[in-house]
């Protein structure tokens, strides 16, 4: 299995950046690159990165979307457009979103459910804030995000987990690759209990990535790190060369 990159722009970029650090990065990647490897722009720059992604193996991937297929939700975005569109992926409970927009456990379940129905992975975020992680609630924090936010329905190949510590993200924090370790092991447990025999078998084949504050200089040991299958990265992604780095890190 390879790993799984995925750079969040968050709401950065334009239509220029589109076209320069795709191209770019479509040129390095070309269609056999050391991993797998998403884009997840704003959303208006979805159809500009598709079209300069076009023709390597970068997929393309939304940063959130609605949990039903259409209605009135103005400001919205359908899992099923975005799949129309071109997208492979859409990550869902970022915990930007949770703090920003109140998303509940309840509410990334229901949109990782369409992104499932509408054929998209959705990369479903957990991680403790520092306050908790201060009182010695991680363990407790991920287990109630998760158990909340995973679908009953998709199996560990079709959907993704990203483990991302609130207080590593875009702080230049990273945890250290022993409690990394540690709560993707607990991810991987939690995934295989609440889905009964079948997500138990699958279980080695679920990929969980780690998030937060990820770049070149510290990638190779995270990415070595047992049990991560990739990154969900911020920052760096919008940095051509930071980006290619982390990618090249991949064991
Ligand atoms: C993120 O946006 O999910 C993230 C991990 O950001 P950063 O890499 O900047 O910490």
């Amino acid at each position: 299995m390879k790993h799984l990159i995925a750079g969040n722009w968050k709401m950065n970029g334009d239509q220029a950046l589109a076209k320069s650090l795709v191209a770019g990065l479509a040129v390095k990647a070309g269609t056999k690159p050391k991993a797998d490897i998403v884009l997840c722009p704003p959303a208006p720059l979805l159809q500009a990165v598709a079209a300069a992604a076009s023709g390597s193996a970068l997929a393309l991937g939304a940063q959130d979307c609605h949990a039903d297929e259409k209605g009135a939700h103005t400001g919205d975005v359908s899992a099923w457009l975005l799949k129309d569109i071109g997208c492979s992926f859409v990550i869902v409970g970022h915990s930007e979103r949770r703090a920003d927009h109140g998303e509940s456990d309840a509410l990334v379940k229901a949109k990782a459910a369409a992104a499932l129905k509408a054929g998209l992975t959705p990369i479903i975020c957990v991680g403790e804030t520092d306050a908790e992680r201060n009182r010695g609630e991680t363990t407790r924090v991920i287990a109630r995000q998760l158990t909340g936010s995973i679908p009953d329905l998709g199996s560990a190949l079709s959907l993704v987990v990203a483990y991302e510590p609130v207080w590593a993200i875009g702080t230049g924090r990273t945890a250290t690759t022993a409690d990394i370790a540690a709560v993707h092991g607990q991810i991987r447990e939690v995934f295989a209990a609440v889905g009964g025999t079948a997500r138990s078998a699958q279980v080695e084949t679920l990929r969980i990535l780690y998030g937060g504050s990820v770049k070149g200089s510290n990638a190779a040991s995270i990415l070595a790190t047992h049990g991560v299958n990739g990154a969900l990265v911020g920052g760096a992604s919008l940095d051509l060369e930071d980006f290619w780095r982390i990618i090249e890190a991949c064991p």
